[in-house]
């Protein structure tokens, strides 16, 4: 059997290395979980070895009756976690599953509207550097100053301007619940079709903790490797069959060669895990924590976007405390909290810089955190970010101390006891 400790000691170290830093810090990394063991198993499968372009019982190679299971398995998990009769699993991730969406209905220069990367949106949903901000007019919405809720007026209006094609609500950054039924309405009122990248809190979704957006967009994309926890990789999925089969040709030939059977299949190990009650309860504690998180932080005077969360994340704007997103997310990593530096709306420090650091607790929650941990780790990373301030990045034996105390939380709640 495979022995890549013997065989290839170089390479096994960066794995041990990786181990070790997962098993030893927080993840606060919104985007980030812990994969199950058996959805690990399952991306571990020679599955890998073939190849399967088409789609199950019709496909462009032989010998494919066996991953024809585990995709149909997928597809039939995933339209019954989220209550719907198309599933597309064959993105590579979440960025191509958009961009599929993008293959399926329109034209090289159509004009799509999406969240501006700045109020939280991502970069596939047309910001500039994007092929969605090149190949296409993209018109940005943003956030109001006030409140740093979504601007339905100025949703409104620009799509009654420039009349969208398609119109994308979601986002990487956005802490609250968004009002699908909203965006359907204005979609409707200029004729483009919705849809809802979904890809930070389809787990949610998932655990019955956050609307279905499938309940108002015509189209809904997803990572499934977030607060999902399954493989790396992408989803669409719509209850309009019709519209499903556009997908699926944008997706296979349109856009990618042959699908990731391993993946797909520990997509399917992943969708199973989410259909059972344990994760309702994960999910719910998944929210709890980012409540409790938010709480200490803001009793320790930290400012939150929008004054808390709706959901896994949140996004702490650090200008009252003096200290930038990038000095945070170092300083955080030395007391090995990990998380990333974010801008928040209206941000007047340069993308590299920042103003804000973002929080999510899907990885904490995995690993046994409820909230009495979250709230400790708050307070942990006021007591880092705190000591930066006021001694003028000279907080080394703050960062000491908490990293103490991260071990321990650690060593009380390890990843993959039972071994991969
Ligand atoms: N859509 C949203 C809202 C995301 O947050 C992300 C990931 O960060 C993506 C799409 C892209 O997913 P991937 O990194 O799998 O391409």
């Amino acid at each position: 059997s495979a022995d890549l400790e013997r065989d290839d000691p170089e390479l096994f170290e960066s794995f041990r290395l990786e181990m070790d830093r997962q098993q030893n810090q927080i993840e606060l990394i919104a985007s980030e979980n812990i994969a199950s063991p058996a959805v690990i198993k399952a991306m571990a499968t020679v599955f890998q070895n073939k190849y399967a372009e088409g789609y199950p019982g019709r496909r462009y190679y032989g010998g494919c009756e066996f991953v024809d299971i585990a995709e149909r398995l997928a597809i039939e998990r995933a339209c019954k976690l989220f209550d719907c009769s198309f599933a597309n699993v064959q993105p590579h991730s979440g960025a191509q599953a958009n961009q599929a969406v993008f293959m399926a209905l329109l034209q090289p220069g159509d004009t799509v509207m999406g969240m501006s990367l700045d109020a939280g949106g991502h970069l596939t949903h047309g910001a500039a550097p994007n092929q969605s901000g090149k190949w296409f007019k993209a018109v940005q919405y943003g956030v109001r100053r006030e409140d740093a809720l979504i601007d339905f007026d100025q949703v409104e209006k620009l799509a009654k301007e420039h009349r969208p094609k398609l119109i994308i609500a979601g986002g990487s950054a956005y802490p609250r619940i968004i009002d699908f039924k909203r965006f359907r309405e204005i979609a409707d009122e200029v004729g483009a079709w919705l849809m809802v990248d979904m890809a930070h809190f389809a787990g949610l979704v998932a655990g019955g903790v956050h609307p279905n957006p499938l309940d108002h967009a015509q189209i809904v994309t997803s990572t499934t490797h977030k607060t999902l926890r399954c493989a790396r990789g992408g989803l669409i999925l719509s209850r309009d069959e019709a519209l499903g089969k556009k997908i699926n040709s944008a997706v296979f030939p349109g856009l990618q060669g042959g699908p990731l059977m391993h993946a797909i299949a520990a997509k399917a190990a992943g969708f199973g895990e989410a259909l059972k009650p344990e994760f309702h309860a994960y999910s719910r504690q998944v929210v709890a924590n980012a409540k409790a998180l938010a709480g200490a932080l803001m009793e320790r005077g930290f400012d939150i976007v929008s004054g808390g969360t709706d959901t896994h994340l949140m996004l702490v704007d650090l200008r009252s405390k003096g200290v930038t997103g990038r000095d945070a997310e170092r300083t955080m990593e030395n007391a090995w909290m990990t998380c990333n530096k974010n801008g928040v709306p209206f941000d007047p420090e340069k993308p590299m810089v920042t103003s804000g650091v973002r929080l999510g607790t899907p990885a904490g929650t995995t690993r046994g955190f409820g909230e009495a941990e979250f709230q400790k780790v708050g307070h942990l990373i006021a007591d880092v970010l705190e000591a930066y301030a006021q001694s003028n990045g000279d907080n080394g034996a703050a960062e000491a101390k908490a990293r103490e105390e991260v071990k321990q939380l650690c060593g009380r709640f390890p990843i993959y006891t039972q071994g991969l």
